[in-house]
């Protein structure tokens, strides 16, 4: 790949800054057969579509790291840029420009030139699942990288898990014992260093269904952003 091409997809969130190469999978990463099956399916349908392991995005010096479930298949594996091109990411968005978490302007194309500021956002699970859902064995290989991940990130303090899967892959990245930090939205637990804070997921069934308004997600961010100012 020429480097300008690189560059570009960097930008693009497409592929992670530099030093987070070592800490994602392999685009043809074959460790959950199951999701790499259905990556292959949607590779022979939508040839011109992301189909691969997202990679995180944003600033690698970040002080927040945001963590999501998956990508959704119209959304980050269209696209290949984290909640880019559906529901989730018109909220998740529009919450960290508006707390300067952000800057530029989202459109739901990752050449938008919308870059992160101070925030990085990665996914517990980087493949796509079938019906939005990875089974357990699968959230439990991904993990890994994850770790990486946060190993590979020096000034991150506050992590927001967007959704109990993603709360409960960052606990047990951290080594915290489940029962110690329940999953609530709105809960912040403490773990050495970092600051776990909970959100329900900014998913379109959510916000549908009323368990989480905009409001609810905006004050999870602005507690995050009033703790690390
Ligand atoms: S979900 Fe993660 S571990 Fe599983 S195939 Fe994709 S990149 Fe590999």
């Amino acid at each position: 790949m020429k480097t300008s091409t690189i560059e570009k997809r960097q930008a693009n969130g497409q592929i992670p800054p530099a030093t987070l190469l070592s800490t994602e999978p392999d685009r043809n990463c074959q460790l959950c057969p199951r999701l790499a099956d259905f990556r292959a399916q949607a590779r022979a349908k939508e040839p011109a579509w992301y189909n691969a392991p997202v990679s995180s995005f944003g600033d690698p010096q970040a002080r927040l790291l945001i963590v999501g479930l998956a990508p959704g298949m119209q959304g980050a594996n269209r696209t290949g840029r984290p909640f880019t091109g559906d529901y989730a990411g018109d909220l998740l968005y529009a919450t960290l420009l508006s707390y300067g978490f952000a800057r530029g302007s989202y459109e739901a194309r990752p050449d938008d030139g919308m870059t992160l500021v101070d925030c990085l956002i990665s996914n517990a699970v980087r493949c796509v699942p079938p019906q939005n859902k990875p089974l357990p064995a699968e959230i439990n290989t991904c993990r890994s990288f994850l770790g990486l991940t946060i190993e590979a990130l020096p000034r991150v303090r506050a992590i927001v898990a967007l959704g109990r899967i993603a709360h409960e892959t960052v606990a047990k990245v951290l080594k915290l014992r489940g029962s110690t930090v329940p999953f609530g939205h709105g809960a912040v637990h403490q773990a050495g260093r970092f600051k776990l804070y909970d959100s329900y997921h900014c998913s379109r069934y959510n916000t549908n269904t009323g368990v989480l308004t905009p409001e609810m997600f905006r004050s999870v961010f602005a507690k995050v952003k009033a703790d690390l100012d």
